[in-house]
């Protein structure tokens, strides 16, 4: 438990439900956040026992380790963006004429693109981790969950101190290296989808989300 809390599911990855490991591999498990903090929120743990207790910065200057990584997590943003199409995606005309098109026999070469959910899922790290073992967020974009409780919950997803995976390597002089006590987490709040700065009023901002996520799942 308690800042270690995530270990457990690299050690012995088969004796949870798919409710909670998604999947596992020699290198990789893949969990459900217990405490999401969007519609949809997945962690991707790699199990190198080399690299599982380093900052994520620096577990990320090994080249070879960091193109793992990110493969792994190009796979499960497709896993993820497969599960927001099935979620959210059924009743669009464009969605009906793809499943259509899948199901059709013989299948036709080019299917209909459909929504590209793949954009609206964030992959990457906080620059100050809680939990000890190395893991990297794969989350909706939506930030819609009644777990996002707290303020800094919602900006450590909505400014630098969230650091996307494609980010790295990061130059030596980056910023978000050195990310101070009263910098990102206390900024002001601004909607992740129409910029609009809700100053520090969380509960407006509560509100605020809620209608954007209806607009931006049935878009
Ligand atoms: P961090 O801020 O360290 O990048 O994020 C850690 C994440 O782990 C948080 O989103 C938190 O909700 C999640 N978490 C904390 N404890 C557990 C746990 O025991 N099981 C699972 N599945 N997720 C956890
Ligand atoms: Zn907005």
């Amino acid at each position: 438990g308690g800042r270690d809390g995530l270990g457990a599911y690299i050690a012995k990855p088969e004796s949870y439900p798919s409710s909670v490991v998604v999947y596992h591999n020699e290198d990789f498990v893949a969990i459900h956040d217990m405490f999401p903090k969007s519609s949809l929120h997945l962690l991707l743990l790699p199990r190198d026992q080399t690299k599982t207790r380093l900052h994520p910065f620096e577990a990320f200057e090994d080249a070879e380790f960091l193109t793992k990584v990110k493969a792994e997590v190009q796979k499960l943003r497709k896993l993820a963006a497969g599960e927001l199409r099935r979620k959210y995606g059924k009743d669009s005309a464009q969605e009906q004429a793809r499943r259509a098109a899948l199901n059709a026999d013989p299948p036709p070469d080019e299917l209909p693109p459909g929504r590209d959910w793949d954009q609206e899922i964030m992959c990457g790290v906080h620059a100050v981790p809680s939990m000890n073992h190395l893991h990297i967020h794969v989350i909706a974009v939506d930030r819609y969950s009644e777990r996002l409780k707290h303020r800094k919950h919602y900006n450590s997803f909505s400014t630098p101190f969230f650091v996307p995976i494609d980010d790295f390597p990061l130059a030596a002089d980056d910023k978000r290296r050195h990310p101070t006590s009263e910098g990102y987490l206390k900024q002001d709040f601004t909607c992740w989808r129409c910029g609009n700065n809700f100053g520090n009023r969380f509960v407006e901002l509560k509100k605020h989300l809620e209608e954007e996520f209806k607009e931006w799942k049935t878009l």
